[in-house]
């Protein structure tokens, strides 16, 4: 569809908020790996929310773990009975250059948006508050892209979930005492863990970690055999040992920090490879730069592997390289959860990550997995990992039912139909 943006050129981006296509899944389908009783508790649930018309609004359809949540969660939802949408916001690129930086002032940076951009934000969340259908049982409003939609439309959905996917553990104070009047509304906000619920917050506060799918291309059982047959097609030697991190080419992801990490690897054990795997979201146009920084760091390594999906890496390639690496790394300095750390942990293989955000969380040190703070010591967590391949298989076993037990999206299902019933009654 054409049409005309007053004051701007012929643009062919209809101003409205996209349904994405989600594919079909069945809860029964996750019995054998999550275990009856909690299915049987899902059905419950769901029950009294049968035909309940529910809005999951978010800013991008593909890249980040947002998206990567939404492709399981909404066919699950309709799985279970509910009438389940997936809707992404319009937005042209100042207003993604406007929330790739408030994403950033969240979780910290000195920078806030200037005054021109607060009201670029705004003025995009009027009219994606305009064109959002009305109707809605609950609309479920994803990250800070979106939140100003409660406060604009309240009559278009009974029921409005704000769930923040980010770290707001020492944001930007500015930055989020202009987001605040627009988020402390919502009935009922989702945050990953105790501290990073901001000052102020109203309504009710549940504290609920995300999850991921064992059933997705991406996390469904590889043999190893076919993870390194996928591996070698990227240039990758599957007989020296590979170090890998998946993960958006971001500077507080650290890709810069695992090259360093890998380099004193290096200096003892020339053999080892590094793969750096990162997709590029469509709303993140810093991505690109700091790819291309990345690519600068490397210095022509030839064997430091930096691949993206625009390489053709999609889920199953990184569930290749998730399972056949000997060391997997999620070197971050902020991490709202980190989905890649379950994704990595669920290979069964050993990991290390930054003892930053949600990685905690998902890693108890020396249990699961290892926690690092410094290069050095990644260097030397991996080194240690890397003699001795039965430590990496014991902390690979442990991780892997820590996921089963906790991060696998039949969860977190649940802990939504929870907060569905609790605003159908309220
Ligand atoms: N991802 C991917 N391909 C890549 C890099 C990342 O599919 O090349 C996925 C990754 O597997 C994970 C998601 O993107 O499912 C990233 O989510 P996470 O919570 O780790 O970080 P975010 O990008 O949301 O900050």
């Amino acid at each position: 569809m054409l049409q005309v943006i007053p004051g701007t050129h012929w643009v062919s981006c209809p101003r409205v908020l996209q349904p994405v296509a989600v594919g079909n899944k069945t809860l029964t389908d996750y019995t054998h790996i999550c275990g009856r009783e909690l299915i049987a508790e899902i059905r419950e649930l769901a029950e009294p929310l049968q035909g309940h018309r529910v809005a999951h609004i978010s800013a991008t359809a593909f890249g980040g773990g947002v998206s990567e949540i939404l492709y399981t969660l909404v066919p699950l939802m309709r799985d279970v009975g509910l009438d389940c949408e997936w809707q992404v916001i319009y937005g042209r690129e100042e207003f993604f250059n406007a929330t790739k930086l408030m994403h950033n002032a969240l979780q910290g940076a000195p920078q806030d948006l200037s005054e021109e951009q607060w009201a670029i934000w705004r003025r995009y969340g009027e009219i994606n508050a305009r064109e959002l259908s009305d109707g809605w049982d609950v609309c479920l409003v994803h990250d800070p892209q979106p939140a100003a939609l409660c406060q604009l439309v309240p009559e278009k959905a009974k029921g409005w979930v704000w769930r923040c996917h980010i770290d707001l553990s020492t944001p930007n104070q500015d930055t989020i005492a202009q987001l605040l009047p627009y988020i402390e509304i919502y009935p009922h906000s989702l945050f990953h863990m105790d501290n990073y619920v901001p000052d102020g917050m109203g309504g009710e506060v549940h504290v609920v970690p995300p999850a991921i799918d064992p059933l997705t291309p991406k996390n469904m059982a590889l043999s190893p055999e076919d993870g390194a047959f996928v591996c070698g097609q990227f240039g990758i030697d599957v007989d020296r040992p590979l170090i890998c991190q998946v993960s958006r080419f971001d500077p507080w992801k650290d890709p810069l920090g695992v090259i360093d990490s890998y380099r004193l690897v290096k200096e003892t054990m020339p053999e080892v490879q590094l793969a750096l795997v990162g997709s590029m979201a469509s709303d993140d146009p810093e991505g690109w730069d700091f790819f291309n920084a990345t690519i600068a760091h490397a210095d022509g390594d030839p064997d430091i592997h930096i691949l993206n999906n625009f390489n053709n890496v999609g889920a199953i390639e990184v569930n290749a390289f998730q399972s056949h690496s000997d060391v997997l790394i999620q070197k971050s300095t902020r991490e709202g959860f980190g989905l890649t750390v379950s994704e990595a942990i669920w290979k069964g293989r050993p990991f290390i990550g930054g003892d930053v955000g949600g990685i905690p969380l998902q890693i108890e040190d020396g249990v699961t997995g290892y926690l690092v703070s410094s290069v050095e010591r990644c260097a030397e967590r991996t080194l240690e990992i890397l003699r001795d391949p039965e430590l990496g298989r014991s902390l690979g076993r442990r991780g892997k039912e820590h996921v089963r037990a906790h991060f696998l999206t039949p969860r977190y299902l649940r802990d939504y139909l929870k907060i569905f019933n609790a605003l159908r009654e309220a």
